[in-house]
């Protein structure tokens, strides 16, 4: 088994290479949450949908969220009718987050009905929001607390973040499968995906205990930077990285994960960082275009994780905290 700890386009892209070289049924990807929110009274999270679309083969790849198979006529009559527009929502996007919506008002939790939504659409791996309660991420900006998806997709990044905060994680239980899993002793390994690390895998760190599980696991714990020569893939990682006062590098982002890793691939590109970084560290090419560079970079994954499994076999560990 392995569980794999993922936010949107980035952990998906990497998800989606390793459900196609393992069992599917075999992989766990715990997701955020920390980016949900109620639009047009409508509960939508984005992270779980972008990995179950790209999981299921239904995302729309060139712009990194919704369906590749969407039309837009509920969002034309929006505007017509003078309604908000700004977070777009496609027809048939619409129906998941109707259905969602009216399950989770009906007392279902939110693991159950993405259970169950994902079988329907054909995942084969097991998609498990990181809690079932409520964690909503926000950001300290020059114009002042934001709400995760007014910055984001309203004010496109634009503002200056000077720091986030997880509104509800203190108080959120991770889930139990999660949990469980990383104690199970037939885990392999953990996978960190490329995922931005401050919106999309620390909300899901900050959970307690997740950290103190994650160190107690017996499988290494791997992370792929999101962070290829200084610039992020897609999105806002090292605009944050710059505005936070930190080096945008994939050294950085390691640092962000201190104590928890044992192995990390960074790019070819990033051959210069290998000696400042505290882990075991394979060089890659770890930009994913095509279907392949998903399933490779998968490969390299796993076989870095293999690698450091017999290395703990010899104790000859990497991770120092225990
Ligand atoms: P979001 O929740 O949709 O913003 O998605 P994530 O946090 O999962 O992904 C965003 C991060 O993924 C960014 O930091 C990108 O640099 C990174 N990313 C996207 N595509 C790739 C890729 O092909 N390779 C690598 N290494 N990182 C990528």
């Amino acid at each position: 088994m392995i569980v794999a700890l993922s936010g949107g386009v980035g952990g998906a892209k990497l998800a989606l290479g390793l459900s196609r070289i393992m069992p599917p049924e075999n992989l766990l990807v715990v997701v955020n949450t920390g980016d949900d929110f109620e639009h047009l009274g409508l509960s939508i999270s984005p992270d779980i949908d972008t990995v179950a679309y790209t999981l299921a083969g239904l995302a729309n790849r060139e712009v990194g969220w919704g369906r590749h198979d969407e039309t837009w006529s509920f969002m034309e009559t929006m505007d017509a009718l003078g309604g908000e527009t700004w977070f777009r929502l496609g027809d048939r996007d619409i129906a998941l987050h109707v259905e969602r919506t009216r399950r989770l008002k009906s007392g279902e939790n939110l693991s159950s009905v993405t259970a169950d939504l994902c079988r329907r659409m054909g995942v084969g791996p097991r998609v498990l929001p990181m809690t079932d309660d409520p964690v909503r991420t926000r950001l300290l900006t020059n114009q002042g607390w934001l709400d995760f998806q007014e910055y984001f997709v309203h004010q496109r990044c634009e503002p200056v973040v000077s720091e986030l905060q997880f509104q509800g994680a203190g108080a959120a239980k991770a889930h139990p499968d999660f949990l469980a899993a990383l104690a199970d002793a037939s885990l392999e390994a953990v996978v960190i995906c490329p995922s931005n690390p401050f919106i999309s895998v620390e909300p899901i760190l900050a959970i307690p205990g997740v950290r103190a599980a994650l160190i107690a696991s017996k499988a290494p714990i791997i992370a792929v930077s999101p962070i290829i020569a200084g610039r992020a893939v897609k999105g806002p990682t090292a605009k944050m990285m710059t505005e936070l006062g930190l080096d945008a590098t994939a050294g950085t982002v390691a640092e962000r994960y201190n104590d928890l890793l044992d192995g990390y691939v960074i790019d070819n590109a990033d051959m210069s960082e290998v000696v400042s970084i505290d882990a075991r560290v394979t060089l890659a090419q770890t930009l994913m275009t095509t279907l392949e560079d998903r399933e490779s970079l998968a490969r390299i994954v796993l076989d870095a994780a293999a690698v450091l499994r017999r290395r703990e076999l010899r104790g000859l560990r990497h991770r120092t905290a225990q």
